[in-house]
């Protein structure tokens, strides 16, 4: 077995790639749960090792095939890393990137000392959640990704349509304020009254 903590890193960092990866992963198992581990130093993922779901119900549940799972935790001691999380997704439309009731249940019982990374991805974004289970609680633990504190979006490049929108936006704010600062100004005083 690698390296277990005592506690969970309490933020997990990840590379863009590694988002971009996972992101590849969802997009060929459409309406499956795809599952794995991910393997690191300290709070840093170093890789995502992807094992294939053998749930008999994959659209709704994973179980991580047991062969690639030893193999994976076996490449993870000796590369001597630590195992950080395992991650799954979550395909179905309106789905939470939260743990379910039986995620829950069986990862705070068989991964008490790792983080649990949960995908959903909505359109075109990809909405990454970390937790630990805890025995009697559910703690949400942030995400950084490429050392930028990661929206829980992240989206896609904006179209040329969206940035142009987003600069005008600014533009009539900032003219919004000096309107605002202009109108709140006092009035100027009289200088036609003679000076005493
Ligand atoms: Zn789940």
């Amino acid at each position: 077995m690698p390296d277990l903590l005592s506690v969970p890193p309490t933020h997990l960092q990840l590379s863009r790639e590694q988002v971009l990866w996972l992101t590849e992963q969802i997009a060929q198992h459409p309406g499956e749960e795809v599952c794995g581990l991910i393997a690191g130093r300290g709070a840093t993922a170093a890789r995502f090792i992807a094992i294939p779901n053998r749930s008999q119900t994959p659209q709704t549940h994973f179980q991580m095939d047991e062969n690639k799972l030893f193999q994976a935790l076996k490449s993870i001691d000796d590369a001597q890393e630590t195992l950080l999380a395992t991650y799954h997704t979550h395909p179905k439309p309106h789905s939470a990137s939260r743990p379910s009731q039986a995620d829950i249940v069986t990862l705070g019982r068989d991964w008490p000392h790792t983080l649990h990374v949960i995908a959903v991805h909505k359109q075109r974004d990809l909405h990454l959640k970390a937790w630990h289970i805890a025995p009697d609680e559910v703690i949400s633990v942030p995400i950084t990704v490429d050392s930028a504190l990661s929206p829980p979006v992240i989206q896609e490049r904006l179209s040329s349509a969206q940035q142009v929108a987003i600069i005008l936006a600014t533009i009539l704010s900032v003219a919004l304020v000096v309107i605002i600062a202009i109108t709140l100004l006092p009035p100027p005083p009289d200088l036609t009254l003679p000076l005493r």
